[in-house]
């Protein structure tokens, strides 16, 4: 059954995290687009491609906490330097993906790599939030640094290449471990190629246009250029993608958590007096150390 577009949302707003991403957010958006609507997905921030001059001193966001929730940094140009304070560290490179499981609770850092940063250069970045079960929030926390080559990819039968970072296309399983059912795939099409995309019509599903553009099969007014998110409706489970220009997309499809959210900041939790314990924990030191 034919799945249709429920909204194209054109993009945000740009504004700057610390120093190092210039992002817009679109999920949540400020045009209606609420926390729930891609559970479990419940933010999305996108530093479109934007050239940063050469600097000795790395761009970014220095410590914060999080809590109750995984971080996943997705790098399309520009490399960016994570350390935490569960002692994990790593460097998100083109193509790469980093999947950090906040869980109990991390401090962490986000920074421009430092060579990126001394050369300077285009950044094109992604930073999706997958909340946890409830079940899973207070876990340890955990890491998960992928590269290019740890991402399976599946070529296309009408050209281009899918990569596979989590949950499986094809039979093909995807490079990250989730808690709970979802795909996330990095999509290239060449000009005049198409992906048949099948996922289930409860998994809440959206892709994003890198570049280029694209259009979805069947329906007239299914234009998506550079730039857009198109949220897809639950009312099916396949629909086709086609590249009316050589098109990057990063797709994201998940089964919702159906769970209650309260969410303050950096802390996404299930209820009220969650948060403030989240609070209470963090300011007695019990998400460790990090300079
Ligand atoms: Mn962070």
């Amino acid at each position: 059954m034919k799945r249709s577009i429920e909204r194209v949302i054109s993009p945000r707003p740009i504004h700057f995290v610390g120093d190092g991403f210039r992002v817009q957010n679109f999920i949540p958006s400020t045009h209606g687009l609420e926390m729930k609507r891609m559970d479990p997905f419940i933010f999305l921030d996108y530093n479109e491609p934007h050239f940063f001059e050469p600097t000795s001193t790395p761009r970014g966001v220095d410590v914060h906490p999080h809590r109750g929730f995984e971080t996943v940094t997705v790098a399309f140009q520009g490399k960016v330097a994570h350390h935490d304070s569960a002692g994990n560290s790593g460097i998100v490179s083109p193509g790469g993906v980093q999947w950090m499981t906040a869980a109990s609770g991390v401090l962490h850092k986000e920074y421009h790599e430092e060579g990126f940063a001394r050369a300077g250069g285009i950044f094109h970045m992604a930073q999706l939030w997958v909340n946890l079960p409830a079940k899973n929030k207070m876990d340890p926390p955990s890491y998960q640094g992928l590269d290019a080559q740890d991402i399976p990819s599946v070529s296309l039968p009408y050209g281009g290449q899918l990569h596979v970072i989590a949950g499986e296309f094809h039979g093909v399983k995807g490079g990250a471990t989730t808690h709970s059912p979802m795909h996330l795939y990095r999509i290239e099409l060449p000009q005049g190629s198409s992906a048949d995309i099948q996922l289930p019509m409860h998994f809440n599903t959206a892709f994003l246009v890198l570049s280029g553009s694209v259009h979805v099969s069947g329906l007239e007014d299914s234009s998506a250029p550079e730039g857009h998110f198109v949220l897809m409706d639950n009312d099916g489970t396949d629909f086709s993608i086609q590249a009316a220009q050589n098109a990057h997309l990063l797709l994201l499809s998940g089964e919702p958590l159906n769970e209650p959210i309260a969410a303050s900041g950096p802390f996404v939790m299930n209820h009220r007096h969650e948060l403030q314990e989240a609070m209470q924990d963090f300011y007695a030191g019990k998400f460790g150390q990090l300079d």
